[in-house]
Order: structure tokens, then C-alpha cells, then sequence
């Protein structure tokens, strides 16, 4: 049985912030962690940067836009399903697939982080191009994750902690230079690093929240995701983690 981390981690963290590439990655990475954190009481803030539009795949019978309004409609739908309300759940409509690490879309996870001030920011893996889950199971990495990852990493050091960066955020009300120590991160399975997240109890959430994105899994597809995570009776989701930064 894999050993919880929560406690440890969470112990006081207040705010939490989810920068992800696509609606479904926050919630098949650490759905039930989010469902656990707004269950005691912390607050949790969602954005996603593109719009997933080219998850249709080989459907022809609806447009890249049109299909990026249905996902991100069911971005919002679980973020619901997991406790977290619309006017803390963000898309930044980025079109799928062509989400690059530049120095615009650095600058509006800093000022998310600025103003949300969150304790613990939870993103993607920004280096490994091959994941391996397991011995057997393995996959490449999306290249939006990748750069989803590089961008908040950048935005966490040192574009929202330093002063010198994007001055215009400081004309706005409330808006400083904000530290955060530490970040979690996706497909960090063979990472020294790898801490573990007991969400059995929240595993219904989690399942919940996958089920609303109708466009992309099917009840079959969500159940196997659901035994992925399974370890003994108890459900964990696995992140990596940076430890201390500053
Ligand atoms: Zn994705």
C-alpha cells in the first residue's frame, strides 16, 4: 500500500493553483487531490490553457472551434463535479496544440499567480518527453503538456516572484510579487520525487468529474482510468515534487 502524503504536503497550504494544457488533464492527474483539498476547506483555482479543440479527432461533423466551446463547457461542468465554481475555473483559449512557451503566455501565469497568490502551484511535467507508468505502459508526452509545464514553471521563477517582471501587473489593484515554495507536477511516476495522494475517499468525485467530459471518454474509458490509480482497496494519484524552492 502506497503512503499518503497529504498531510504532509497540504498541511498548511490555504490556496492552491492548477495550471493545465487541456480540459480532463487536472482531473485525470489529481482530480480526487483537488476534490480532497476543497473538501478541508482550502481553496482551489483552475486554469487551463488551451481549449482542447482538436480532441475530436477523426469527427468531421463539427468545427476545431465549436468542438473547443463543448470541452471547455465541460471543463467548467467538472470543475463543478469537484467543488470548484465557475468564477475560479479559467480558460485561456489557446488553440490545441499550439501552445508555446513565450514570454506572453508566461506572463498571464504570473498574473494568475500574483493574484491568486496561491501556496502550492500544481502543473505538468515540463521535461520528460517519454512518460513511463509502468514497466508495460508507457506514452509520449503531449507537447501542450510540456509547454504547459515550462510556462508555469518560468511564471512560478522568476516572473511572478521578481519585481522586475511585467510592472503593468502592479498598476492593478491588489497585484504584487508573490512567492510560491513549492510545485507539484504530472507523469513524474519513475521520479525520485514521486509523493502519493489518498483519494479513495473521494474517488466518486473524481469519477464524476472525468464523466462529464462526454466528448472525449466513454464510461468504459473512465472506469479503466479509474483502476490505473488503484492500489490494494485504496485509489492514490501519483505527483511529482520540487520540495522547498526558496
Ligand atoms: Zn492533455
Amino acid at each position: 500500500m502506497k503512503i499518503d502524503s497529504f498531510e504532509e504536503i497540504f498541511r498548511d497550504v490555504k490556496r492552491v493553483l492548477v495550471v493545465m494544457a487541456h480540459p480532463d488533464d487536472m482531473e485525470l492527474i489529481c482530480g480526487g487531490t483537488v476534490a480532497r483539498l476543497i473538501a478541508t476547506g482550502r481553496k482551489v483555482r483552475s486554469v487551463v490553457m488551451t481549449n482542447g479543440g482538436k480532441g475530436m479527432q477523426n469527427r468531421i461533423d463539427v468545427t476545431e472551434n465549436d468542438f473547443g466551446k463543448i470541452r471547455v463547457g465541460e471543463q467548467m461542468a467538472a470543475g463543478k463535479a469537484l467543488g470548484i465554481p465557475d468564477d475560479e475555473n479559467f480558460n485561456l483559449n489557446i488553440p490545441d496544440g499550439e501552445l508555446e512557451p513565450s514570454i506572453e503566455n508566461i506572463e498571464k501565469i504570473a498574473f494568475y499567480i500574483r493574484q491568486f497568490k496561491p501556496d502550492i502551484v500544481i502543473s505538468q511535467n515540463p521535461k520528460e518527453i517519454l512518460v513511463r507508468f509502468s514497466d508495460s505502459s508507457r506514452w509520449v508526452n503531449h507537447r501542450d503538456h510540456r509547454n504547459a509545464g515550462l510556462v508555469t514553471w518560468d511564471a512560478v521563477y522568476p516572473y511572478s516572484r521578481d519585481r522586475g517582471f511585467f510592472p503593468k501587473h502592479f498598476g492593478r489593484e491588489g497585484l504584487a510579487p508573490h512567492i510560491v515554495n513549492y510545485i507539484l507536477f504530472s507523469d513524474a511516476y519513475s521520479d525520485s520525487s514521486v509523493k502519493y495522494f489518498d483519494v479513495t475517499s473521494f474517488i466518486d468525485k473524481r469519477k464524476n468529474a472525468l464523466l462529464q467530459y462526454k466528448s472525449s471518454l466513454s464510461e468504459q474509458e473512465v472506469n479503466d482510468l479509474m483502476d490505473e490509480i488503484k492500489d490494494g482497496d485504496g485509489y492514490f494519484e501519483p505527483l511529482g515534487y520540487t520540495d522547498q524552492l526558496f
